[in-house]
């Protein structure tokens, strides 16, 4: 029904042989996390009756306040705030900067330049006066990576006591020539920097990561996590939303920018959104694993194939996301138009490159997701600039996701851009 052409499901089913034994580790890590989530489930007696949503304030919404424990409690830290309301991971970062920023204070980013939404949060792109960090007499600076990896001394040289807020981002981005951080490498760099300067928080952009190792950067000592609820820890159950997780004083200030000075975490209707946030939750780390299996198998048959990718199939693993560089927009666009064809929705339409608020190139985006933009669901993605790199997450079952891959393979080929 797909017209795939014998040699392209040859290389797949080749391809699917030589990555099982990863396979083999991923379900090991899934086991590890289902254990935890479910302990938290467990510990924090979770019944029917968390998920009847409030209205208004939402005061003394036990569903929402417990939901808060069990995301602590499963990333092994204090506290959390989860909220359907948080409307990307964008916005779960810019409401934690904000939360623990202050005029005057300096955000420190340890991993180059942030991702590109966060620039005008930052204030170091798009119009002055909109409100950004900077707007508010908040300084920027940040310590490149070296060698892939944070450069304690120098982010301890470019530390001061101004600088409130350390920033790691763990998940490379759109960023191609950076490796994704471990948790572990993460919490060390965080505690060598709390040795000598104990009053920063280091705050951790933890999107794409949730879920992929045993444990989350806080565990080792990073002091909070952000991530979005269309990534991995809402198991594309979630219709939306956001969370930030980690010591309980940070937590609390993050909660006034949440809401309000004052008011914090008491309010905040549901408004029925607790079940699939609950149940999202519980199938978060299975549903990582479908997408890490997926995206080592795609690693596979496009190396096959003869183009760089980033993570090789073999290596481990910290987030979800593969690079492909193509190499050209003719390859870019094909490969995203092929990953749609294999999308449970709107699989029929042609993706094309476009002005995304937030971004500064054109971005292609393949995505036909029951959750609109779910990331965690099979996607494909890429800023339309050289070296024309294809971003590739997701997959909520490993066999959707494996046609997804050979889809792309296919439509390569009948457009003449690859040889079999
Ligand atoms: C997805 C992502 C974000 C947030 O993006 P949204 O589209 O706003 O959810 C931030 N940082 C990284 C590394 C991401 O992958």
């Amino acid at each position: 029904m797909f017209n795939i052409d014998e040699k392209v499901s040859a290389l797949c089913r080749e391809a699917e042989k030589s990555v099982r034994p990863q396979f083999e580790r991923i379900d090991e890590i899934c086991k590890s996390n289902t254990m935890k989530v479910h302990r938290a489930f467990y510990n924090n007696r979770i019944s029917e009756a968390h998920f009847s949503g409030t209205t208004g304030y939402g005061y003394s919404d036990r569903g929402r306040d417990d939901l808060d424990r069990v995301y602590a409690d499963a990333f092994e830290c204090e506290d959390a705030l989860v909220r359907h309301s948080i409307v990307s991971g964008t916005h779960a970062l810019c409401i934690a900067l904000f939360g623990l920023l202050r005029p005057g204070k300096t955000l420190l980013s340890v991993t180059g330049k942030p991702y590109d939404t966060l620039d005008e949060i930052i204030g170091i792109a798009g119009k002055k006066g909109q409100g950004s960090l900077t707007d508010f007499g908040v300084k920027y600076r940040q310590v490149e990576l070296k060698d892939g990896r944070i450069d304690t001394d120098a982010a301890i040289a470019a530390m001061d006591d101004t600088v409130s807020v350390v920033f790691i981002q763990r998940s490379k981005g759109y960023a191609s020539d950076r490796r994704t951080l471990s948790s572990r490498e993460i919490g060390e760099a965080a505690k060598a920097i709390k040795a000598k300067y104990p009053g920063t928080a280091v705050l951790v952009d933890n999107c794409y990561g949730e879920f992929v190792e045993e444990h989350e950067p806080v565990y080792y000592g990073a002091d909070v996590i952000v991530g979005s609820l269309i990534k991995n820890p809402g198991g594309s159950i979630a219709r939306g939303g956001g969370y930030m997780a980690g010591r309980a004083d940070l937590i609390e200030l993050i909660s006034y920018r949440l809401t309000s000075p004052g008011i914090g975490r008491e309010v905040g209707a549901t408004l029925g959104q607790n079940l699939d946030m609950y149940r999202g939750f519980y199938m978060a780390p299975h549903i990582t694993a479908q997408a890490l299996k997926t995206s080592v198998f795609c690693a596979e048959v496009y190396r096959r194939l003869g183009f760089k990718v980033s993570p090789e199939p073999e290596e481990t693993r910290s987030d979800i996301i593969l690079t492909v560089t193509l190499g050209a927009e003719s390859l870019l666009r094909a490969f995203c138009q092929g990953i749609q064809m294999g999308a449970p929705v709107d699989s029929y339409v042609t993706p094309e490159p476009w002005d995304m608020p937030g971004y500064q190139n054109k971005v292609i985006m393949a995505a036909g997701a029951f959750v609109q933009g779910a990331s965690i669901e099979l996607s494909a993605d890429g800023p339309m600039r050289e070296p024309y790199i294809a971003y590739v997450q997701g997959g909520i079952t490993w066999e959707s996701g494996y046609l997804g891959v050979m889809l792309s393979v296919q439509k390569l080929l009948s457009e003449g851009l690859i040889k079999i």
